[in-house]
């Protein structure tokens, strides 16, 4: 059955390449374990990076995280002019390491970007400490055990391990812990890319905040690689009147006049779109499942696409989101008195733009949807400023899926999980790496995390990370960062 997915994933024109990569290496090398010493380090290190509250709140900070992976950094022998712990608040300091190249490089870095703050989590909705890390049947709990404290030990582990081996790349790596991806006025990694691009620049970029393998009862269906992005964006909108007492009501109501624009929302879809990215996932979906789900994702795929198959498959939110930007209310509040005549309503609507398309571009379509002068829509940035006008830049349309980064990564995770179907994916949600698309530089979310589909904790209460997870992306990644820095 494995066997079966993998051949029939080659098929795709985008994975040629990949799979042919993928079956000449089929007499497969065994895969190099880390040490017990090797692993007791990584868990140190999880552990340490758990019991640091990096939330942005007054309790957390960053740099209590960044501060002593410095150290162990220079108690390993990085020289100090490798490692660099900058930012641009005492609270959010990023650590930059960059994992010289023996010689002169004749190719450009490899950047694994790695955010090191994590939503905030409240002790009374856990069942265990949040901000301890509790081993309990095979898991480990604690805030950023799913998102993305792992996968930033088991980077910083893999480093130190390279180091302490002797491993010399033809390129330099650099391992990128950054602050506020989470929310939070210090983005590091926008920070870094715009200010300091000389210590963060790059081939492209790895970053372990998306993409990873599904597990189903157990059973790996798939390995997932986010090539790209929706672009997130709220706007708020605003209505107003003149008020007065709710004895005398009139027409006019800020409150009605704000619900007939959220119904028209409600009502509305958004254009059904495709990319490389998202034809290349539906075409390999399409694989796998059967019958009338099977058949509407060939539909799609035709030219014209089948708009009624697309409509079908759009009742999943999950699919939906693939085809569309999407907005949807998320917020309101209005009123001043439950005895005055409301003389302000507003709502936030949260929007997931599709690439090629400006969250000023949405904007305007909104605006024309609702149709109404009174109704004032406004963008809000991520730092909750609003402003009359939103961002025109647009998320790149995605790149093609590059050997140098596919042929190594189906490689090892097939040495992993044998058989196992790696997909480039769109992300619905979003992550660091559009600061880095945006600046021109390439970047695919892979963390070799496997997870149970239903089991997606991240963000939420009791967050746990199965150990044997854990040990898999740590093997994963130090053969991956050997093989791409040996390319
Ligand atoms: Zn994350």
């Amino acid at each position: 059955m494995p066997t079966m997915h993998k051949k029939l994933a080659c098929s795709t024109l985008p994975f040629i390449a990949i799979c042919f990569f993928a079956l000449s290496l089929a007499a497969q090398d065994e895969l190099p374990h880390a040490s017990a010493a090797d692993r007791a380090e990584a868990v140190a290190i999880f552990k340490q990076l758990i019991e640091t509250n990096t939330t942005d709140t007054p309790e957390g900070s960053v740099s209590a995280a960044t501060e002593p992976l410095e150290m162990r950094f220079l108690d390993a022998g990085f020289p100090q002019s490798d490692v660099h712990l900058i930012g641009p608040d005492p609270k959010k300091l990023n650590l930059v390491v960059r994992y010289r190249a023996a010689g002169k490089p004749d190719e450009k870095p490899v950047l694994f970007l790695c955010h090191i703050d994590v939503v905030q989590a409240l002790k009374s909705d856990w069942t265990t400490d949040p901000f301890k890390f509790v081993e309990k049947d095979g898991y480990w709990y604690g805030r950023g055990t799913q998102d993305m404290k792992d996968s930033d030990a088991a980077l910083v582990a893999t480093f130190l391990r390279l180091h302490r081996e002797g491993y010399k790349p033809k390129r330099d790596l650099i391992l990128a812990l950054t602050a506020d991806e989470e929310g939070g006025k210090f983005n590091g990694a926008s920070w870094l890319v715009n200010t300091h691009r000389e210590l963060v620049d790059a081939a492209y970029v790895i970053n372990p905040d998306s993409g990873g393998v599904d597990l189903e009862d157990g059973r790996p269906t798939v390995a997932a690689v986010e090539a790209t992005e929706k672009v997130y964006s709220d706007f708020q909108l605003t209505t107003t009147d003149r008020g007065g007492h709710s004895s005398l009501p009139r027409p006019d109501n800020a409150i009605y006049e704000l619900m007939a624009a959220l119904e028209k929302l409600q009502g509305y879809t958004f254009p059904f779109e495709l990319n490389e990215v998202t034809r290349t996932y539906f075409a390999n979906l399409a694989r796998r499942e059967t019958g009338q789900t099977a058949d509407d994702m060939r539909a799609i795929l035709a030219n014209p696409p089948d708009m009624a198959a697309a409509a079908r498959l759009s009742e999943s939110p999950s699919y939906n989101s693939n085809f569309r930007t999407t907005c949807v209310a998320t917020r309101l509040s209005g009123g001043d008195a439950n005895n005055a005549l409301p003389q302000i309503a507003q709502a936030i609507v949260n929007c997931r733009i599709f690439p090629g398309h400006s969250p000023e571009e949405i904007r305007q379509q909104l605006i024309g949807l609702f149709s109404d002068p009174k109704l004032s829509v406004k963008y809000v940035s991520d730092a909750g400023e609003v402003s009359d006008t939103a961002p025109e830049r647009k998320a790149i349309s995605p790149p093609p899926p590059i050997a140098e980064v596919f042929e190594p990564l189906t490689k090892i995770t097939d040495e992993i999980w044998p058989g196992l179907p790696v997909t480039p994916i769109m992300e619905n949600g979003a992550s660091d790496s559009i600061y880095f698309a945006q600046a021109g530089i390439p970047s695919y979310g892979y963390s070799a995390i496997a997870l149970e589909v239903d089991d997606v904790r991240a963000h939420g209460r009791d967050e746990r990370l199965p150990e044997d997870s854990f040990w898999k992306s740590l093997d994963f990644f130090y053969a991956f960062a050997k093989a791409v820095g040996d390319w």
